[in-house]
This record gives C-alpha cells, structure tokens and sequence, in this order.
C-alpha cells in the first residue's frame, strides 16, 4: 500500500475546524480547539501563539512548518540537539530540521512538564492498544487541519507535546502520566519566520495522558504581534 503523509486514515470535525479559508487568523481573537480535534493556522515572524489549556490536563501536540517552503519544519531532535537539553525551559529557542529558529517559549507555568521524545498518536498506535474501530488521533488531526486549509504536508514530524508529562527515570525507561499542570495553564510561544502551525487535542483516552479521567477536553488559541 502506498504511503501519503498527507492523507488521513479517518476523519472527525478538524476538516470543519479552520479558523478561515486559508488559515489567516483575526489577531487577538480566542479559537476553540475542540476536544479531540486540531486546527492549522498561519503565523508572521515574530507573532506571539497564546495557548490556554482550560482544564489543565490536556496535552497539546504542536507543529510549526516553514510557510514557503513546508520541507522546513520544527524539528524536536535538532532542537534537542541545539539546546543540549531533553526539555526546553523558560527562553530557550527551538529550531527547524535546517537549524534555524522557528519558536522561543517564551511563558510556560509548567515548564518542566512539556514532551520532545512521544511520536505524534496514530490509527496504529490506537490499534496496538487494543482499539478497533477508528479512533481521532493527532496524526490525523494534523493532516486533517492542515488540508482544511488548502496545505498540504510532504511528511508527519515529530511534535513539540505541550503539557505531556512523560517522566524518564534514572534507568532511562519513560512512562506516560498525567499532567501536572493547573486549569487555565498557558504557554506562549513566539514565532520566527513565517509559519504554518498546527495545534492538536490529544484524543489520547487509554494512557493517562490527558489526566487521570482519561477524558481528553478542548484546548484554546490566540495570535497576537
Ligand atoms: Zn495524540
């Protein structure tokens, strides 16, 4: 069978979820991410992305691809590499596959809770856990909320896991736990470049990665310069 990135395993209520047309926000306006869906949208060098997780324990998987030329995208193992570090802190810049800025986190009041290392869900990984009729995913949502506005992906990067709370202990194996964040925890991020950015609500419901409830919950958007 051959493999498109670009083209979903299913569909759910992201094909229906663009903030316009051609992905232009109205800056200053609050978008709704709803539960278990994604929304693409299109950012200008050195806007301001305002993410407000209002329950406080649902994870954002977030991408940023290169507006002219979408084979340039936010890259968690360069990033990883520029920072020195596994998890970004308060500051740091991450960076694309071609090592160059791409966004700062710039406020975050749970900064050590954030995840570079989990792959984006999927219909496979929904599948090895056990479920078998078609489950959301953020794969999907990406593909989904980019195609609602006319983008269309040459390939599924590993996301920037916002709120994902996946601990490493001393032994170097991960677990997938719940958020240690509050209700109406933010993160900003400033944008550099031009950028297509894509924000998905995790429909994570088997680990508890979107709380101990299992019950993934919407998540809400800003852009502002
Ligand atoms: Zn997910």
């Amino acid at each position: 069978m051959t493999y498109h990135p670009h083209i979903p395993d299913g569909s759910n209520a992201t094909i229906h979820s663009a903030v316009s047309a051609t992905g232009t926000p109205v800056y200053g306006e609050t978008y709704r991410i709803p539960a278990r869906c994604g929304v693409a949208v299109i950012a200008k060098d050195g806007d301001l992305l305002n993410i407000n997780n209002p329950s406080g324990y649902q994870v954002c998987d977030f991408w940023a691809f290169r507006l002219n030329n979408l084979n340039e995208y936010l890259s968690m193992s360069h990033s990883r590499t520029h920072l020195g570090k596994l998890i970004p802190e308060l500051g740091d810049t991450l960076v694309s596959n071609l090592r160059s800025n791409m966004v700062t986190l710039e406020s975050s009041d749970t900064p050590i809770s954030h995840d570079t290392l989990i792959a984006a869900c999927d219909h496979h990984r929904y599948q090895q856990l056990g479920v078998h009729a078609y489950h959301d995913n953020c794969t999907d949502n990406l593909r989904m909320a980019t195609q609602a506005i006319g983008q269309k992906i040459p390939l599924v990067p590993d996301p920037f896991n916002l709120w994902m709370n996946v601990p490493i202990s001393p032994s170097n194996t991960v677990s997938f736990e719940p958020p240690v964040s509050s209700e109406n925890s933010r993160v900003l991020l400033r944008i550099h470049g031009d950028c297509l950015l894509v924000m998905s609500a995790c429909p994570q419901d088997i680990t508890p990665v979107n709380g101990e409830g299992k019950n993934p919950s919407h998540l809400e958007f800003s852009i502002s310069n």
